[in-house]
């Protein structure tokens, strides 16, 4: 039985005791660690002061003894934050948040510890190490350059300030956006205005007008996304969308609403430039001719014009499935709705459609065939005949009566990892799904493996008195792809942990296994044996199946040239754009849109000043990185769907060693572009994707 001064948080050798851990475990148990990891990182400065030599022992196991405790505590109590959220416990997550992120980034800035990891790489022992150690060192020392440590002293404070502007900018960039959003609203008085619109639409936009303007009676509308994007979507009255779209797409500029009516200047315009010019700034004083080349060097692209040529590829082979998604809309909308020219606000209705008219299905209708449980056990079916694991349900404490706790054991019946399965909606729980580590792997000295732990989190509808939680298909393919992140995560086999798993993977090859396992959702022996009618008990039947793969196609070309059009635009404003030039941002993003769409760009949009993505989120010059990581996933799947077996389909297929043991064992221990080619037997090419959408010609048949 724990004593009373216990802190489950100081104690995390085997699995976290959810059960004991309460609010006021928290500030002393970082307290400790924190200090036990300051006295590690002193420990290897005044090795370094006393020209003590560099081992590997002495630098990177040292390190990681003396701060794994306090990275692993902290990921609890950030996983609780997010999952288990109280008063009590966010008042101690916020308490401890800033010492604990300074602490951590500290560790980038500090020029002795850098000294030691150089001392190392340049040590006798270098070539003796692994291809997993020298990787793992390799890593730590970009991250110290690229975090300014080569810089001249006299260099360094403008680098500093650079950071500091930078993050300053971008924080002003996305206060305008969700400032310019808020500040605009709509009334409508007419009830023949709403015509179309869903019944909870409406509902929600008379709520909203309550809440707003009690004594006015009418519906509310907004340009936030629940209340903008169902109007564009469904309301038949043309001016009501038209008025909505010209909001939307002038917010925080010098067309926006606020800006006219003079209320604040919320216009980014400024702003961009002056991102863009702090970034090829801080590339050049790192060696680099612009930011487009700083951004990729961490990532598995090499250079901003491999990545342009990709992009210009992939466009340049849907263009012909968009130009015929656009004829078809046009057409339908002259036809069957009798409007003769698409004007930028028709386009979401008239493929609303349009779609319905093709593909109408009911998503209630799909939902009962998806039973929760049923659909876990066809996951786990589906990731033991793949990968030759066992799936088993284990014991541990847990924070919530819901969640489940399952072993993963090889063929020979050893334990490789164990996962928590978060699966429902409930109020103190952030929204979302994702797979968090909860444990990494490790080898101690001694031999002894610590087994890594994973957290499964999705926000799925819970059952409801005797009826299962019945799921949608994007909430099966989201099932699957954040099990596609703990597969890489738990079925690692390297030694080293700052490199196993997940850790050290290229940022732009990380989604590789979550996508790569979201293809199995579509494969239709796979959605026979996961799915059985809540009623009926029968599976899900053939025409149903092949409506869902058709409307998961529509418009694929008309999409791909879309996301085309914003990573090309990102990449070109990162490298070899000047920002003080002649031609401005926007400039260059209409002509982007121009030369790469279907769909002449609307004279009065302003798109790019609510690009949050890459001037406020950590997607600059990384835009890409979707259609990048859908290349390899797609590639990878195929290779399954080539070597599949005429009775067995894909989940027998030889391809599944090769992919547990050249992606999913190796992680971050080698480049993602080595373990493709080792998986693949050449490099990744976009034939796949193209056809996966419906964008070849067989695939059209
Ligand atoms: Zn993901």
């Amino acid at each position: 039985m724990p004593q009373a001064d216990f802190n489950p948080l100081l104690n995390l050798q085997s699995l976290t005791r959810f059960d004991l851990i309460q609010a006021e475990h928290i500030t002393p148990a970082i307290t400790t660690l924190l200090e036990r990891a300051q006295a590690a990182v002193t420990r290897l400065e005044q090795d370094h002061e006393e020209g003590i030599g560099a081992s590997w022992d002495n630098v990177v196991e040292a390190l990681e003894r003396g701060t794994e405790p306090l990275g692993r505590a902290w990921g609890v109590i950030g996983h609780l934050n997010s999952v288990a959220d109280t008063p009590a416990l966010r008042e101690a997550f916020s308490e401890n948040l800033a010492r604990v992120t300074e602490f951590w980034s500290s560790l980038g800035q500090n020029e002795r510890l850098y000294e030691r990891y150089k001392a190392l790489a340049a040590s006798a022992a270098f070539s003796g190490f692994s291809p997993a150690q020298k990787q793992l060192l390799s890593n730590e020392l970009r991250g110290f350059r690229l975090g300014g440590a080569e810089l001249p002293e006299s260099v360094k404070p403008r680098f500093a300030e650079i950071q500091e502007e930078q993050a300053r900018a971008s924080k002003s960039f996305s206060d305008h956006v969700l400032d310019a959003t808020n500040a605009f609203s709509l009334t409508v008085t007419d009830p023949d205005h709403l015509k179309g619109l869903p019944e909870d639409v409406v509902a929600a936009a008379a709520q909203a007008q309550q809440d707003a303007e009690p004594e006015q009676p009418g519906w509310r509308f907004t340009l936030h996304f629940p209340s903008y994007y169902p109007v564009l979507q469904y309301a038949e009255h043309r001016p009501l969308r038209e008025q909505l779209y010209k909001a939307y797409v002038t917010r925080a500029s010098e067309l926006g609403v606020a800006h006219a009516q003079g209320q604040a200047d919320w216009d980014n315009t400024q702003l961009i430039q002056e991102i863009l010019r702090l970034r090829q700034e801080e590339a050049q004083l790192l060696g680099y001719p612009d930011y487009g080349h700083l951004s990729l060097v961490p990532k598995m692209a090499d250079t901003p014009q491999q990545v342009t040529d990709f992009l210009n590829e992939l466009c340049q082979r849907a263009r012909p499935y968009a130009e015929q998604d656009w004829d078809a809309l046009k057409a339908f909308a002259r036809d069957e709705l009798g409007m003769t020219d698409l004007e930028p606000w028709d386009v979401t209705f008239a493929s609303e459609k349009l779609r319905e008219k093709r593909y109408a299905f009911s998503e209630s209708e799909v939902k009962l065939y998806f039973q929760q449980p049923k659909v876990l056990e066809g996951l786990f079916q589906v990731v033991q005949r793949l990968f030759k694991v066992s799936i088993k349900p284990d014991q541990a404490a847990v924070w919530h009566p819901d969640v489940q706790f399952y072993r993963v054991e090889d063929a020979s019946g050893q334990l490789r990892a164990q996962f928590y399965l978060d699966l429902y909606a409930r109020p103190g729980k952030r929204g979302g799904a994702w797979m968090d580590d909860a444990r990494s792997r490790s080898v101690s000295p001694e031999g002894g493996v610590t087994t890594p732990v994973a957290y499964l989190v999705c926000n799925f509808m819970p059952p409801t008195g005797d009826q299962p939680s019945l799921l949608t298909h994007d909430d099966v393919i989201t099932l699957f792809h954040e099990f596609g992140h703990g597969l890489h995560h738990m079925l690692t086999k390297v030694d080293v942990s700052g490199v196993s798993g997940i850790h050290g993977v290229e940022w732009d090859a990380v989604e590789l296994p979550s996508q790569f396992m979201e293809n199995f959702c579509w494969e239709w022996p796979v959605l026979q044996s996961m799915t059985q009618h809540l009623h009926s008990g029968e599976p899900l039947p053939r025409v149903l199946y092949e409506k869902m793969v058709a409307a998961k196609n529509f418009q694929s070309g008309m999409v791909t040239l879309r996301q085309g059009v914003f990573a090309l635009t990102d990449m070109q404003l990162h490298a070899g754009f000047d920002p003080d030039g002649p031609v401005t941002a926007l400039a260059l993003a209409n002509a982007v849109n121009d030369r790469i769409h279907v769909i002449p760009q609307a004279p009065l949009s302003r798109w790019i000043n609510t690009f949050s993505h890459i001037f406020a989120g950590g997607y600059a010059a990384g835009y890409y990185s979707y259609k990048w990581a859908e290349v390899l996933s797609a590639d990878a799947y195929a290779a399954f769907e080539e070597s599949a077996s005429e009775t067995e389909g894909t989940l027998v297929s030889p391809a599944g060693k090769r992919f547990l043991e050249e992606i999913l064992e190796v992680g971050g221990s080698r480049p993602a572009l080595e373990s493709f080619i080792a998986f693949r037997g050449r490099e990744p090419e976009i034939e796949a994707l193209l056809r996966h959408s419906g964008m070849t010609e067989t695939a059209a048949a």
